[in-house]
Formats: C-alpha cells, structure tokens, sequence
C-alpha cells in the first residue's frame, strides 16, 4: 500500500509502498478515506528534537482519520466490514491501575498511533478494537477526519462547568478555536479568544467566537472592562502553548478560577505561583480525550449545535501532501485534510 512514511532522521516525509499491517484477533483494519494533519505530524515532519527522541524510524505517520472498515481480527464482535469508523489514537495498556478502573486516558503506558506504531497517512491503519469508533451516518467523512484534534478541544473545554460562566481560550488555533465554540454551544455567559497572529485572529472572527482579541496589541483588563466584567474570568482554557499567555490568563482569573492547560509550553517556564495560591486557582493539565467519554459528548456536540466544517482551510488530495504540510508548516492554516 501507499504510505507517508517518516523514513529517515531528517526532515521531511516521504510517499512510499510499504506492507498493509497485519491483523491481529483483535484487530480492525480500516482502508482510510481521509486524514488530517496535526501539530504532531509536523514536529515528525520538522524533525524536532522531541520527534528525534519519540519517534523510531521508519515510521508510518498520521493519526486523525476517518474511513471504512475492510477487514476483522477472528475475535472482532462489534464492527462488520463496510462499516464507517474513526478511532481513538492512543493505544492504553489495559492491566495498569488507571486502565482496569476505567480510566483509559490516564494509562502510564499509552503508545500513539502514527507517533509510536503505524498510522493513517496510508491506505489502511490497524488499530485494536477497543479504540475504533463507530460514526453515525448524519456526520461528515471531513468532521469526523478531525475528531481527534475536536476531541482534545472537548475534553479541555469540558473539564469545568460552562454554564453561564466568563471564558478565556488563549490561543486561536485550530484547537483554540474549537474549545471557543464548543463553550459557546453548551452555554458559557462571555467567551474571549486571544491570539497574535492576524490570520488566526480572523478565522477565530469568522468562526463567529464572541469577542477576539489582538494579544499583541490590546490589555486583557481593557477587553474585561468592555465586557462589563468586574472581577474576572472564571474558566481559562489555555490552547497556545505559550508561556506568556499562560500568565496573561492567571492576571485576570477571578479568585476560585478554573483553568484547563492543553498547550504544551516549554520545559520549565516560569508562572507567578503566588497568584495560583491567593487566587486559590484550580489548574488542570489535559492529555487527548477521555476514553471514551469525550467521543460520546463530542458526537453528540457535531449532531446538534457545533459545527467546526469553517475551521478545514485546506481539502486535498494525498498527491498533494507537500503543499498540505506547507500550510501547516506556515502557522495560519485551519485544518488541513486529505483524501486518499
Ligand atoms: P497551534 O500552534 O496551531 O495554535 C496555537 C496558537 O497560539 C497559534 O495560533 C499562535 O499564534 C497562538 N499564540 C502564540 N503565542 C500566543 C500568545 N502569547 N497569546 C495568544 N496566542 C498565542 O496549535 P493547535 O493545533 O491549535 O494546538 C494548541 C496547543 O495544544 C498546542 O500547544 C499543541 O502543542 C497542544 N496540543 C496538546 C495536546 C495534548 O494532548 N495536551 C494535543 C494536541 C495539541
Ligand atoms: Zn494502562
């Protein structure tokens, strides 16, 4: 089969035959319709010294997809072949504390699809049974292609309660924007997004986020007080990654605020603990999504009032791969997807 293949230790990524994967009894090989680039794919792609370390070459790379399924392990219950799946991209132990309570997500021993063992930038991904999702027919080939990055937007935006509450998302990425709308859609009383970057400033406008703030350029306090807010925000999603936001959120948490960080920030940046402890803030770290909670709760979001499609600038066919990478390697793309 076709695949892009991490195949040497250096930047770049290369189309290549390779195997289909094998399947195991437990296994569901799905052909892949589509697939979507994430930030990860990109750091591969770059070379980064975290890919260096984390990623063995070579390696099939990709992990956000949707397609078919098109064949079963002999002990494979829940899914028939033709049938349209996504799929959770971390493969969790099952024998460790978390992962027999339950608690999938937080597995100490999680191995990534695309990341540490083949992935979906191919013509077929094999994934165990337990991480296969099931799509409903009412959502698209493209939204469900992109449940993966949806999912982390979810899972962060839902951490605390919304209802009713002040809400800042620093950072307006693809996923920023999501953890906007999805905080929008379930009820929160004012959302504010920040970014810095102009073209990411306007998707987040024309994804219709309520109030959209130039970091770069205009004060937090001055944006709360065209709000009319008094005493600052309640619930802080941090989805930019950036070390400056991350402090720019904590100045204007009111006392008792929430804060859900999904942005990975350099190793060993500094905050002012201080106002964590007076303001008797609550931070929460956020890894993937709930198995399966998240995908449940998410599904439900795209059949009724979120819709994410403005938010996929680039739909491509696979010989295209280059220019895809291109875009995202440029920093203002949405989602990009690609056919194959
Ligand atoms: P992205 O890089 O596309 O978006 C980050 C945005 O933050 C960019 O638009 C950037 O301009 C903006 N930004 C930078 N400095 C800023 C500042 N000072 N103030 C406000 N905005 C600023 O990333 P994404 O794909 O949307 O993902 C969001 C973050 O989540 C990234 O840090 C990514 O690495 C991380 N991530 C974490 C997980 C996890 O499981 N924890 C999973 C996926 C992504
Ligand atoms: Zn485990």
């Amino acid at each position: 089969m076709r695949a892009l293949v991490k195949a040497k230790a250096e930047p770049g990524i290369w189309m290549e035959n390779v195997p289909v994967p094998e399947v195991g009894p437990n296994d569901v090989l799905v052909r892949v319709r589509k697939s979507a680039i994430c930030g990860t794919d990109v750091h591969i792609y770059n070379w980064d010294e975290w890919a260096q370390k984390t990623v063995p070459v070579p390696m099939v790379t990709g992990h956000e997809f949707v397609g078919e399924v098109a064949d079963t392990g002999s002990a494979v219950t829940e899914y028939r072949i033709g049938q349209r799946v996504s799929g959770e991209g971390h493969i969790v132990c099952g024998h460790c504390r978390n992962c027999r309570a339950g608690r999938g997500h937080l597995c100490r021993n999680t191995l990534g699809v695309g990341v540490n063992r083949p992935g979906s930038f191919a013509e077929y991904v094999c994934l165990p049974q337990h991480n296969v999702v099931a799509i409903p027919d009412d959502v698209p080939d493209e939204i469900a292609a992109i449940f993966d990055p949806l999912g982390n937007a979810v899972h962060t935006a839902l951490s605390f309660d919304l209802v009713g509450e002040d809400v800042l998302v620093t950072g307006a990425g693809p996923i920023g924007i999501m953890g906007a709308l999805v905080a929008q859609a379930v009820g929160a009383r004012k959302v504010v997004i920040t970014d810095i970057n102009p073209v990411r400033l306007d998707l987040a406008r024309k994804m219709g986020i309520h109030h959209v703030v130039d970091a770069a350029n205009e004060k937090l306090s001055d944006v709360m007080r065209e709000e009319h807010m008094k005493e600052g925000f309640d619930v802080g999603l941090e989805m930019s990654g950036s070390a400056g936001a991350f402090r720019d959120m904590i100045d204007v948490m009111n006392n008792g605020g929430k804060i859900a960080i999904l942005g990975i920030a350099p190793t060993g940046f500094s905050i002012d603990w201080n106002k964590v402890i007076f303001k008797m803030l609550t931070l929460k770290g956020i890894y993937g999504r709930e198995m399966f909670e998240t995908w449940y709760k998410m599904i439900a979001l795209v059949q009724g009032p979120l819709d994410v499609s403005g938010l996929i600038t680039h739909r491509i066919g696979i010989d295209d791969f280059q220019a895809g990478f291109d875009a995202m390697r440029s920093g203002s793309s949405g989602k990009v997807v690609m056919d194959w």
